[in-house]
Parts: structure tokens; C-alpha cells; sequence
């Protein structure tokens, strides 16, 4: 037989004051007492008897017969208990209720039993109680539904005598023990029914007494009335028969004793194997077969009895496998209660952690938490195994279910908040990850490639999200399954991995802008620099006719500014391409690059046309002109000299620059160059967070009320009028100076 652990229920009696209570029960434990009332004790005895923890390596023995037949006398002999009996002088009932004791006999070797528990039952004629046979009636039923064997102490005179024998009650008793098999006979294991002969004179033999007693039970068993379908049992069914004689006490004590210390002997563990029995004498074979164990286990078995009792007393409609059930019903749920004791000892500070985690909004990672979530659960598990298992199947399966169900709900919120707090910070570590190689890869000089920073981030991060959901997996729970929280995980990877793309590309089309910005400046600023030369690049000029360079001044910015964007445009196509931007957001970022490149020119152009650049190109092209000749010498002004004349010329040409330069116009077309097709209509995919750094342009975006030509004003009438004036003063000025200078020549 498995025994249990010590560590169950009533475990805490065991070191109460063991010592004064082994002497408060050294008669034993009264189960039931005079007044049926069930003792509340009966497990704190068997705790004391060291018997809880045995499993079902115990055994119950009851003995049943009529008042004064020296039944405890018996018992006390077999199994040295300290029953009371009557003394020989009182002759009065000495066993009230029913009481249960240990096997107190030291059986040399281990020739009886472990743990036989006997139960002295109250004397079984009515005599003791008077009238009232209830009593006696639920006593005997008590010991035959919860007894292997059932011993029947019956005076060799009483033999054949059916109310001396006590016939009546036990038909009664076979009644209503036949009710409690009805419900599922197959399940109720047999009950021995021991019967002891007292006072045998040995003129009789054992066997015709024997047989005279079965023929008795047999009568008694047809007389008896059956449940529906066991009208044709057999009294067989379900008691096996084993008699013995024993000679009488006061005449012949050493044989009584000799007899009483052989019949204990036959208190060993028996087995249900004919060939280890055949060689046996009939007068010694064992009496405890497995069969008659009724599989309740010792911790159980207190609660199973007051069950019983309970039943019998409330004369409920017996029903042992109800019984079972409710015991396994009740004593699951006390299991289930300590077992999750040490489970709570283990998970509860985790689940505090988490909470208080929570509550400071900090990401909750618990180390070793898989390893601990998985010890706990299979112990929790084992332990009730351990000790449940021992009651009703269906009981205990659903039981186990039960507690299955509140050990995993725990498990997996605790799994679920790591997994989300493991999926918070790999997605934080990744997006910090990816941004810290971007800056250094800015550091070293620019040369980076995002799609491959991105791609072995996202790797790393998938494989420690993997690595963290594996370590909490729970070993043998469906439930414990990360691939949907790995989805989910991949899912906002790709979406971060998204939004660091966008910024990517912002990154890019700043870095392009200000690659445009200074190509610009630089190749702008040329062209500007050379309206400072009055004779432009290409020979001299034909007077009062602008020179080609400034004729096309504005065709020329327009092909350097659209070369320039179209060379960004590869530039910004290229990079974007080599981490998968898609097309659309290749349009976008393109689209806003022609945008902002057109602000950059407007931007390098008013810088131009500011009043002091301007002015000095002005003056310095009108000075180019009016100081040197056609061939480019320059002229030493003599009084004879038309410096009026050419004074006037130059400045006149000077002058026609100002209304060229007010306006971006093509001189091809004589109109402003085409900026609203150039830059083309917004992309479909263009979002609001694309517009929102976009600065307003005439001509393309309607609501500004402002057309392409005004975008085209490069200066406005009066900057116009303003600055002719200034720059007649200004060449006024060097006339003057030319002239002094002719007429300080000539007085030299
Ligand atoms: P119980 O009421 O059945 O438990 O009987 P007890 O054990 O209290 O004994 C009742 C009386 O019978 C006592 O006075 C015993 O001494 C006496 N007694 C015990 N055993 C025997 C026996 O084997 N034969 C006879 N004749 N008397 C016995
Ligand atoms: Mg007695």
C-alpha cells in the first residue's frame, strides 16, 4: 500500500502535547458516544496513532454479538487494547457508543498487520439500552459499512438460536446494507464476517456449528427483502465466512490464551494469490484481503466516517458511493487548499512584484521566472496527486481540474504581463538600437546603411523576444503557446521599423536639402556675380543691347536649379531605394525635395536681390561698363572725352537690368518657367504630417490666393523704383569722380 506523506491534514496535532494525549486515549477514542454524537477527536487520535499518513495502509476492524458475551474482553486479548469490560462482580454494561483503538500488541516480528484499527461497539441486544434498539441497530450498520471484517462473537449455545444469535438485527442490518450496494455493486468491496464461537465446550466441532450457521444466514438472506435487480444475489456476493472457536475464558484460561494468540496471528496482510494460501491450514489464513479494504485513505477516513455516522443517524437512505463522493468532494478541496500553500509561498511575491510594477509604470521582468512558475505548478500538481488521488476517480479528476483551472489562470496572467513587459522593452531597445547605429554611423561620416542596421536589429530583437517567451514557457500546458504574442511582437517590429524609416527619410531629405542648399548658393551665386561684369561672357557688349549672359540670366538659374534637384533627386531615389522605401514614399519625399528646393532658390534669390547686393552688382556692372572700352582696357578719362555719352549708355544698360531681374521669366518664352508642372501635383499618399513644414507656393497651392507670376516677383515695383534711384545716385557719383578725375589730369 502507498502511504502519504506526513505532511497533511492534522499534521499540526502531532506535537501537541503527544505524550499527555497518548495517555488521555489509552483506552482509545470513543467515535460515538452514548448520545450518537460523532467525536470531533477521532483524527487528532489518529494523528496521535501516527495512522493519518498511512495511506490506505490501514485496516478497520468491528465486532458486533450481544451484551456481555465478552466481546471487548476479546479484543483486548487479540489486539491488546485497554477496552473497558464488565467486572466479574458488577455484571453492567461497561461499552457505551462506539470506541476505536490501535492495535496495541506487540506480535513478534511483523507477523499482523500495520495499523489495525479495532472498534468496540456497543453490546447488540437491546438488554443494554432497554428498549431502544436504534441504537444498536445504527452501530451494527456503522461497523459493517465501514469494516473489512466484521468479527461476530456469538456463544456456542446461541448457536441455532435466531434471537440469541442476534439474527434479527443482522437481517436488518444486511437490509439496509444490501441498499448501500444497490447503487454500484461493483464498486463495494466485500466484508469478511469473522465469526468467533465463544465457550466452546469441543463436543460440537467447529464445522457442524459451522454449518449450521450458514444455513441460518442463508435462510436469513432469502428472508431478506432485495432492491430491484439483486432479487437473485447471494449472501456470497458479498461477505466471505471464516468461524473460529475459541475455548472458554474462565475454565480454561491457558488455552483461551493459546487459542487468542493463534487467531491473532491470522490479523497479517493477506493476498489474493491461491497458491501462497494452499499451503496454509484453513485455521491460518490471513484475513486481511485487499478486497475488503474499502480504498478510503487514513486522512480521509475520519471525515468518511462522520459521513457514515451522520447518514445513519439522520436515517438518511445509506448510500456509500454518495458518500465517497462527498468525502473525495471534501477532502480534495481541503487538499487542494494546502497544496496551494506552498504554491502561493512561491508565486504571490512575483505576482505582488508585478503589481507593484505596475503601479510605478515600470516594465515588469522577473528573472527565473519560467524555472520557478514550472516547479511550482508540477508540485502543486504532484502534492495533490500525492494525496487526492486516493478518493473517488471522477471526484478527484474534477477536482484536479478545478484547481488546474486557478493554478494556470495565475500562471498565465503572470506569463502574459512578462510577455507584454518583454515585448514593451524589446520594442524600446530595438527603435533605441537602430537609432543609436544611425548616429554613429552620422559620426563617422554619414556612410551607414539603415536597411541593414534595421534588418540585424530586427533579427536580435525577434531572437531575445523568442528567447524570454521559451524561458516562461510552462512545460505541458496547452495554453503556455507564444506564437501569437511572437506575431504580434514581429507585427509592431514592422511597424516601428516603419516609422524609423520615416525618419530615416526626413533625415535624408534634410541632408539633401542642404546638399541643394549649398549647390545652389555656390552656382546661384555665380551667375549673380557675373552680372558684376558689364561685359558678360560671351565678348562685348553691343551698346544699349544687354549682353547674353544677362539676357538669360533667368534660363540659366532655371537649368542650373532643376539640374541640381534632378541630380538630388537620384541622390534621395538611390538611398531610399536601399532600405526599401516604398514607392510611394519615394514619391512623397521627392515631391517635397522640389518643394523645399524651390524654397531654397527664392530664398538664394532674395539674398540676391537684397538692397546691398544688389546695388554693388549694379554699380559694378555699370562700372565695368562705363570704365572700360570695347576691348576691355580701361579708359583714362580726358577732358576731350564723351564721358557723358558713354556715362549715359552704361548707365542706361545697367538700368535695363533692373525690370530683368524683377521677374523670373524664361527668355525663351518671355514667361515664368513652368514650377507648377516642374513640381507636379501632390502624390496620393501625401499625409498632412508631409504638408506641414511646406512653405505656401503662387501658383500651386490655390488658397494662397497667389499666382505663379506673382511667385515669380523676384522685386516688386517700388524695391524697383527705389533701386533705380539708388543706383542713379551711385553712378552719378562715379561719373562726377570720372570727370574730376578727366579735368585733374589735364591740369596736372
Ligand atoms: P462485552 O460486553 O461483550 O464487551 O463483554 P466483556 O468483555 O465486558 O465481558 C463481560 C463478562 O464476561 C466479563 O465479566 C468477562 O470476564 C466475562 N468473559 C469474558 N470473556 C469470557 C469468555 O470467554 N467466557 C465467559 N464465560 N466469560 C467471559
Ligand atoms: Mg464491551
Amino acid at each position: 500500500h502507498p502511504t502519504a506523506p506526513g505532511m497533511m491534514m492534522n499534521a499540526h496535532f502531532a506535537n501537541v502535547g503527544e505524550d499527555a494525549s497518548k495517555e488521555a486515549y489509552e483506552h482509545g477514542v470513543q467515535v460515538v458516544d452514548e448520545d450518537k454524537a460523532f467525536n470531533p477527536n477521532v483524527s487528532k487520535y489518529l494523528n496521535i496513532e501516527h495512522v493519518i499518513p498511512a495511506g490506505f495502509n490501514y485496516h478497520l476492524i468491528a465486532v458486533f454479538g450481544s451484551q456481555s458475551t465478552g466481546k471487548s474482553t476479546l479484543l483486548n486479548y487479540l489486539f491488546g487494547t485497554q477496552f473497558g469490560v464488565m467486572s466479574e462482580q458488577e455484571r453492567r454494561q461497561t461499552t457505551k457508543g462506539i470506541w476505536m483503538s490501535k492495535n496495541k500488541r506487540e506480535a513478534g516480528g511483523s507477523a499482523m498487520a500495520e495499523n489495525i484499527l479495532v472498534m468496540d461497539v456497543e453490546g447488540t441486544d437491546g438488554r443494554e439500552r432497554g428498549e431502544d434498539q436504534d441504537f444498536e441497530r445504527k452501530s451494527a450498520l456503522f461497523a459493517l459499512a465501514t469494516s473489512e471484517v466484521l468479527i461476530v462473537n456469538i456463544w456456542e449455545h446461541q448457536v441455532g438460536l435466531y434471537q440469541g444469535a442476534n439474527m434479527g438485527l443482522l437481517k436488518t442490518v444486511f437490509e439496509v446494507n444490501l441498499q448501500l450496494f444497490v447503487k454500484d455493486s461493483r464498486t463495494i468491496p466485500k466484508s469478511l464476517l469473522f465469526f468467533v464461537i465463544r465457550d466452546h465446550l469441543g463436543t460440537t466441532p467447529l464445522k457442524n456449528l459451522q454449518n449450521t450457521l450458514i444455513q441460518d444466514l442463508s435462510k436469513l438472506w432469502s428472508a431478506i427483502s432485495k432492491p430491484a435487480g439483486l432479487e437473485n444475489s447471494r449472501i456470497e456476493d458479498y461477505f466471505d465466512f471464516t468461524f473460529v472457536a475459541l475455548p472458554h475464558k474462565i475454565l480454561q484460561p491457558e488455552k483461551f490464551e493459546e487459542a487468542v494468540n493463534k487467531l491473532s496471528l491470522r490479523f497479517r496482510e493477506g493476498y489474493n494469490d491461491p497458491k501462497k494460501s494452499g499451503l496454509l491450514e484453513e485455521a491460518e489464513l490471513p484475513v486481511f484481503l485487499p478486497q475488503y479494504h474499502r480504498r478510503i485513505p487514513a486522512d480521509g477516513f475520519p471525515a468518511y466516517a462522520e459521513g457514515i455516522w451522520d447518514q445513519i443517524v439522520h436515517n438518511k437512505d445509506l448510500d456509500l458511493p454518495t458518500q465517497q463522493e462527498l468525502l473525495a468532494q471534501f477532502r480534495c478541496d481541503e487538499i487542494a487548499r494546502e497544496v496551494l500553500v506552498a504554491f502561493d509561498e512561491k508565486i504571490t511575491p512575483l505576482e505582488d512584484k508585478q503589481a507593484e510594477d505596475a503601479r510605478i509604470g515600470q516594465p515588469s521582468i522577473i528573472p527565473d521566472l519560467g524555472p520557478i512558475m514550472n516547479a511550482a505548478r508540477a508540485l502543486v500538481f504532484k502534492d495533490f496527486d500525492t494525496n487526492a488521488s486516493r478518493y473517488h476517480k471522477g471526484v478527484y479528476k474534477r477536482k484536479l481540474s478545478e484547481l488546474e483551472g486557478k493554478v494556470d489562470t495565475r500562471l498565465k496572467a503572470l506569463s502574459q504581463k512578462q510577455i507584454s513587459a518583454a515585448h514593451k522593452s524589446g520594442i524600446d531597445d530595438f527603435s533605441n538600437a537602430v537609432s543609436t547605429a544611425v548616429k554613429l554611423g552620422q559620426k563617422k561620416g554619414g556612410s551607414y546603411d539603415f536597411a541593414q542596421i534595421v534588418d540585424s536589429e530586427k533579427k536580435k530583437a525577434l531572437a531575445k523576444f523568442e528567447e524570454d517567451a521559451n524561458s516562461i514557457a510552462i512545460q505541458g500546458a496547452s495554453w503556455s503557446d507564444a506564437t501569437h504574442q511572437l506575431a504580434l511582437y514581429r507585427k509592431e517590429l514592422d511597424e516601428v521599423s516603419g516609422r524609423l524609416r520615416k525618419e530615416e527619410m526626413r533625415r535624408l531629405a534634410t541632408r539633401i536639402e542642404r546638399w541643394v542648399r549649398t549647390r545652389l548658393d555656390e552656382s546661384i551665386g555665380l551667375e549673380f556675380n557675373k552680372l558684376g561684369s558689364g561685359r558678360g561672357g560671351s565678348g562685348a557688349p553691343e551698346h544699349g543691347e544687354k549682353p547674353a549672359t544677362e539676357k538669360d540670366l533667368w534660363d540659366r538659374v532655371w537649368a542650373i536649379f532643376t539640374d541640381t534637384v534632378s541630380s538630388a533627386e537620384k541622390r534621395f531615389t538611390d538611398r531610399a531605394q536601399s532600405f526599401d522605401a516604398s514607392p510611394d514614399e519615394v514619391e512623397v519625399g521627392l515631391w517635397r525635395l522640389r518643394r523645399k528646393s524651390w524654397g531654397v532658390l527664392r530664398a538664394k534669390l532674395d539674398e540676391e536681390v537684397m538692397e546691398g547686393n544688389i546695388l554693388l552688382k549694379l554699380r559694378e556692372n555699370f562700372e565695368d561698363k562705363f570704365r572700360y572700352d570695347e576691348h576691355g582696357v580701361p579708359r583714362i578719362w580726358r577732358p576731350t572725352d564723351d564721358i557723358e555719352g558713354v556715362y549715359t549708355r552704361a548707365r542706361e544698360s545697367t538700368i535695363t537690368l533692373i525690370p530683368l531681374l524683377a521677374r523670373f521669366k524664361l527668355a525663351k518664352t518671355s514667361s515664368p518657367p513652368p514650377l507648377d508642372a516642374w513640381i507636379g501635383d501632390a502624390p496620393a499618399s501625401v499625409s498632412p504630417a508631409d504638408e506641414d513644414d511646406l512653405a505656401p507656393i503662387g501658383g500651386l497651392d490655390d488658397d494662397e490666393g497667389k499666382t505663379l507670376e506673382e511667385e515669380m516677383v523676384v522685386l516688386s515695383d517700388s524695391k524697383q523704383a527705389d533701386l533705380l534711384v539708388r543706383f542713379k545716385k551711385t553712378a552719378d557719383g562715379v561719373y562726377v569722380e570720372a570727370k574730376r578725375s578727366a579735368i585733374g589730369g589735364m591740369t596736372q
